[in-house]
């Protein structure tokens, strides 16, 4: 089966050298689409083992070899991944040339330094049993519409679109099915807890971007200019660290030790993975209309605390109005909406994320 992509992001999955990116790695995507597979998993109650403590070896002695839902498509130690992923046909050229970008909105001293990353079209071929196709074809579709692929989605990369899928697997189960056996955990991923929103706008002028917080001074600056070029030429504006400024910095927080842990941080050798995604805003293809999308989900702390997040999300990405004023965007319509939930963190039931899964799986394709 192959799987034609095209970025609405750029796409990031490191190289060799840190900063710089020589191509598409095929770790990365498994390792990004191993991540949503589990929160999958556990937001249908079922079992997904936490890969940073290596728990399942397989076992044939044991019920399931051992292995938990995750582990058996993705593998495990006596255990082989259960598909083949390589990508082809990439037709992808570096969002821009130059080197990193920073994004530094006018009250901030440090800003968000942005690294190229790819854009453009590649095919994932996907080689496994037909089970194994028509899972990771499910994945990718719910990815797809409503997550990312590769690396640093915190800082809006990776945001994709099905454009063709070809050789399909025959089989046309329902591969997602709600066990429900096992109560929402606190501490890792679970697809129950987390909030998906998408913002659609039209903005009222064509250079609107131009006013977006920490983009204008890179357009009077000669280094950076050029890469503001290439990516109004992709249509994708980097709004995130706009949005991230104004959600991370507008007022106060009860503890300065809470949104580290949200937004994650970098210190020293302590890197910590923020629990919010937004993407940058692209272009809808032969439409005025832009989008902004992403995810967020709660972090382990108090619940006095979570409510303090839930708050801070809602002044800010829960009306359009609030948002679009946060990025200076001028518009003529816009509109936000949310899924599975209506609101920041309530959790679902397994069998509404059974529902919400298979829709992205049937509505995945956009041709
Ligand atoms: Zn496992």
């Amino acid at each position: 089966m192959e799987i034609s992509l095209r970025t609405l992001t750029p796409i990031w999955t490191g190289g060799v050298e840190t900063g710089t990116m020589d191509r598409i790695h095929e770790t990365g995507i498994i390792g990004s689409l191993r991540w949503w597979y589990e929160a999958i998993v556990r937001g249908l109650g079922s079992d997904a083992c936490d890969p940073t403590s290596h728990s399942c070896i397989y076992d044939p002695e044991k019920p399931n070899n051992g292995l938990c839902d995750v582990c058996q498509l993705f593998g495990a130690t006596g255990w082989r991944r259960r598909f083949r992923l390589a990508v082809s046909n990439a037709n992808l050229e570096d969002a821009w040339s130059g080197g990193t970008i920073n994004v530094k909105p006018p009250d901030r001293n440090r800003g968000w330094y942005l690294n190229s990353g790819k854009t453009g079209t590649f095919d994932l071929k996907i080689m496994g049993d037909e089970k194994a196709q028509a899972q990771v074809l499910t994945l990718i579709q719910f990815v797809s519409q409503w997550g990312s692929l590769g690396a640093r989605p915190q800082l809006g990369y990776g945001f994709v679109e099905i454009v063709d899928v070809r050789n399909p697997p025959s089989l046309s189960c329902n591969v997602w099915t709600e066990i429900d056996q096992n109560q929402i955990g606190r501490s890792l991923p679970d697809l129950r807890t987390f909030t998906f929103f998408i913002l659609d706008f039209e903005p009222q002028q064509n250079d609107w971007w131009r006013k977006v917080p920490g983009i204008r001074p890179l357009i009077s600056d000669n280094r950076y200019r050029n890469a503001v070029d290439n990516l109004t030429h992709h249509h994708m504006i980097p709004t995130t660290p706009a949005l991230k400024n104004v959600l991370r910095y507008g007022t106060g927080w009860s503890s300065s030790a809470l949104p580290h842990q949200f937004f994650g941080t970098l210190r020293g050798n302590e890197r910590r993975r923020g629990q919010i995604a937004l993407s940058w805003a692209y272009q809808q293809k032969n439409s005025p209309i832009w989008r902004i999308r992403g995810w967020t989900y709660p972090p382990q702390v108090e619940l006095a605390q979570q409510q303090e997040i839930q708050q801070r999300l809602q002044a800010v990405l829960g009306r359009p109005e609030t948002l679009l004023r946060a990025l200076n965007i001028q518009y003529r319509s816009a509109t936000v909406s949310f899924a599975p939930a209506t609101t920041f963190f309530q959790p679902v039931t397994s069998k509404e994320i059974q529902s919400f899964v298979s829709e992205a799986s049937v509505t995945g394709v956009s041709a």
